[in-house]
């Protein structure tokens, strides 16, 4: 078969959703995935090889050779990256996409993050903006992500700042230690605290088992299937109902349109074949930056800046979070190795802070293995090496205490991916280049951050602390969004409140992208809430 009702690029965290709805709706639908459906064994442990700490590689793909992509860094000077290096901003290539390998930390955006420019202005030099839709708009579908694919944690803890109409399905991760101190002191500061919310079967669920608490839960798969993300719920169930045909190693090169410049397909490798598929409605979903990249690759004389580019907006507003993180040595031993680790949160400071505009969420950290904790943790006048930094690991790998935390992202039209003609990938196409920075204003919120994270280790009695300052970098990474923004005006957004494009009547963008602001949560609940709604959408026109 050759003609679909629907073709969808990339099964990450919307895609993947994206298909479920479609196929269980009866549509017929093609799914394209550039990398491979990965077992656990194939995504492996290894400590130096993995989507968090890539010394030696990463483990979820995109293969280190054939695709390269351009970073231009803050003085203007630009150099080709490879998938492993920092600035290559990857997120992960296979099937299930970053949720095959994520933390699952499954938090909803505040209500006040769909509406940044009306509380807080726009600053000059920022594209901040509302989104074309509200909180409430998008309750139902963060309550339909959580109980579809399986979340735990405690609602009635935030309530009063992210209401809710139902509670999570699942009991939150028990507390450690290092959750007793940082409440205690919580409560002695005033600040509100809530466990994190994560899409882990803390109890079975849904067939499958729960978390055996192991410590590799962030950068690597789930060795019983309890952590939750597209590749073990939705896209089984959009297979199983017959309707979907799912392609992986299969890489889209170009949105087809036809004489009258209308989208009639997609043509994309499978190996070194070239196949051409037909199909009435099209779906990018392949995160942030392949997103925005193959909008912009699929050119032609009728739309030669690219597909929705019209307004020069595709690729623009490259978000995602500065992360700013702090240290502190506790009285005792706080570390229990009991994972996932990351147990309690404060969103006392994602907003209303005085002279910042937004601000962050912080909570503990994922259990660390120790060359993770050497390379990121350690005291900046620490030796890196010899007697003393060994001192220091043995002494106190299970005494530091973490918090850390994403901060919302100012959007800056300057932070952005457009396409380098000069530098192909391994199938001769024009790969990302990046460029830019996020706005000053971030920097501001995340300094404000730092300084929270300190007073809280502080009051949680640590005798030393420490902390990482944040500089103004481009921040798209494994929270990249932003890239074909969502709103009502085409001369400043790609897409309308449901992704589809603004100038393409079956054109969709569904993922990431479609962020108008990041939140100052990590993003993954607001993209698949974002997909239901869409889906749902879609499903009904098509
Ligand atoms: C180690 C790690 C930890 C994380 N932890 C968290 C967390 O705790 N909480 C949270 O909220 N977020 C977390 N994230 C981020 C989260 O995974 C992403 O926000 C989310 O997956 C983005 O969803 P998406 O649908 O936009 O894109 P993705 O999930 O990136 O999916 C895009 C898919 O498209 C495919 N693709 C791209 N280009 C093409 C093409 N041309 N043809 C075919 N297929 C293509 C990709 O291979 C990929 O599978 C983490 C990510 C990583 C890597």
């Amino acid at each position: 078969m050759n003609n679909f009702d629907a073709i969808i690029i990339g099964t990450g965290a919307a895609g993947g959703i994206v298909a479920c709805v479609l196929a269980e709706a009866g549509k017929h639908v093609l799914l394209l995935e550039r990398g491979a459906a990965l077992t656990f064994a194939d995504v492996g442990r290894d400590d130096l090889r993995n989507q968090r700490l890539a010394v030696y590689g990463h483990n979820a793909g995109p293969d280190i050779t054939g695709n390269p992509r351009v970073f231009v860094d803050p003085q203007g000077r630009s150099r080709i990256v490879r998938p492993y290096e920092l600035d290559y901003h990857n997120n992960a290539a296979c099937l299930g996409g970053g949720t095959r390998v994520y933390g699952a930390q499954a938090w909803r955006f505040h209500p006040n993050d769909f509406r940044m420019a009306s509380k807080y202005g726009v600053p000059e030099g920022s594209s901040l903006a509302d989104w074309p839709i509200s909180y409430e708009t998008l309750e139902p579908f963060y309550e339909r992500a959580e109980w579809e694919l399986g979340a735990a944690g405690d609602g009635a803890s935030i309530q009063s700042e992210i209401p809710r109409k139902r509670n999570y399905p699942l009991p939150p991760v028990p507390p450690s230690p290092q959750t007793v101190a940082l409440q205690t002191a919580a409560r002695q500061l005033n600040w509100l605290t809530s466990p994190v919310p994560l899409l882990i079967n803390t109890e079975s669920y849904a067939g499958r088992p729960a978390c055996i608490e192991c410590k590799y839960c962030v950068g690597f798969a789930c060795p019983t299937d309890a952590k939750n993300g597209t590749q073990n719920t939705v896209i089984p169930r959009a297979l199983a109902t017959g309707n979907c045909h799912l392609k992986t190693s299969a890489f889209a090169e170009k949105i087809e349109t036809d004489n009258r410049g209308i989208v009639s397909g997609v043509s994309y490798f499978v190996d070194s074949r070239r196949e051409t598929a037909r199909s009435k409605i099209v779906i990018v979903s392949a995160g942030a930056i392949e997103s925005a990249r193959l909008l912009l690759n699929s050119h032609s004389s009728l739309h030669p800046a690219g597909l929705g580019n019209e307004h020069d907006q595709v690729g623009r507003n490259l978000q995602g979070h500065l992360y700013p993180r702090a240290y502190g040595i506790a009285p005792g031993r706080v570390f229990n190795g009991i994972g996932p680790g990351v147990t309690i949160a404060t969103i006392q400071f994602n907003h209303d802070n005085p002279g910042i505009i937004g601000g962050g969420m912080l909570a503990d950290d994922f259990i660390k293995p120790p060359i993770d904790f050497w390379y990121d943790s350690l005291p900046p006048e620490l030796p890196r090496w010899g007697i003393e930094n060994k001192s220091f690991m043995r002494e106190n790998y299970t005494r530091v205490m973490h918090v850390r935390g994403p901060v919302q992202d100012i959007p800056n039209p300057e932070g952005r991916v457009t396409v380098d003609n000069a530098v192909r990938d391994k199938w001769g196409i024009p790969v990302a280049r990046l460029s830019g920075t996020t706005h000053p204003a971030t920097v501001e919120a995340a300094e404000f951050m730092r300084e929270r994270g300190e007073e809280w280790l502080r009051a949680s009695g640590c005798e030393k602390v420490w902390s990482a300052q944040p500089g103004l970098i481009l921040s798209g990474r494994q929270h990249q969004a932003g890239t074909c923004r969502m709103g009502n005006d085409p001369r400043s957004s790609v897409t309308d409140e449901w992704g589809r494009v603004h100038s393409h009547d079956n054109l969709f963008v569904v993922d990431g992208s479609l962020h108008v602001t990041n939140g100052g949560f990590n993003p993954v609940l607001t993209i698949m809430a974002l997909a239901y709604r869409s889906a749902e959408y879609i499903a009904q026109r098509v």
